[in-house]
C-alpha cells in the first residue's frame, strides 16, 4: 500500500518536471503540487527528485541553488543572473568536445552555461531606468570617473 503510494507520488513528481521547461528548484515542484496534493510534503518531492536524477530519469542541476531537468539528454543553458531563471539553450551539442576531454577520464557529457539578463528581466531593467538627460543625479556614484590614459 504505502509503497504503491509513493511511487504514485514519484510519478506525479516526474510529471510536474517533465511539463515544466523552468528546470524548477524542489520548492517550485512543491509549489506547484500542493494544491491539488495537499499530503504531499516538501521533504517527499526533494527525496523523490533525488531518486529520479538517481534513475536517469531527471537530470540534477547543482547550480548556486539546486534545480532538475526533464530534459536529460545533453544540453546547454542560459541562467539570469537577475531572477535566477533557468533556460536550454539550442545550440548544436558537440560530442567531439566530449571526446577530446577523454584524457581527464570517463567523461559522459558537457554542459555550457550562459549568464546575463534574460529578456524580461532586460526589458524590464530598460523600462525603470528614465531617459539618460532625465536621470537624477545619483550620490555621485560615476560622477569623478577618472580618465586613465
Ligand atoms: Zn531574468
Ligand atoms: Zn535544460
Amino acid at each position: 500500500m504505502a509503497v504503491q503510494r509513493y511511487s504514485r507520488q514519484r510519478e506525479l513528481i516526474y510529471n510536474a518536471v517533465r511539463a515544466s521547461r523552468d528546470h524548477p528548484t524542489a520548492e517550485m515542484v512543491y509549489a506547484a503540487l500542493k494544491g491539488d496534493h495537499p499530503n504531499l510534503s516538501l521533504g517527499t518531492v526533494y527525496r523523490n527528485l533525488h531518486l529520479l536524477a538517481r534513475e536517469g530519469k531527471l537530470r540534477r542541476m547543482p547550480f548556486p541553488v539546486e534545480r532538475f531537468d526533464g530534459e536529460v539528454t545533453p544540453h546547454h543553458h542560459f541562467c539570469c543572473e537577475a531572477c535566477g531563471r533557468v533556460m536550454d539553450v539550442s545550440l548544436p551539442y558537440d560530442a567531439s568536445l566530449d571526446r577530446a576531454a577523454a584524457g581527464c577520464g570517463l567523461v559522459t557529457h558537457h554542459a555550457t552555461v550562459f549568464y546575463g539578463l534574460c529578456t524580461q528581466c532586460r526589458q524590464a531593467e530598460q523600462a525603470a531606468k528614465p531617459p539618460r538627460c532625465l536621470s537624477p543625479v545619483r550620490r555621485g556614484k560615476g560622477q569623478n570617473t577618472k580618465k586613465e590614459m
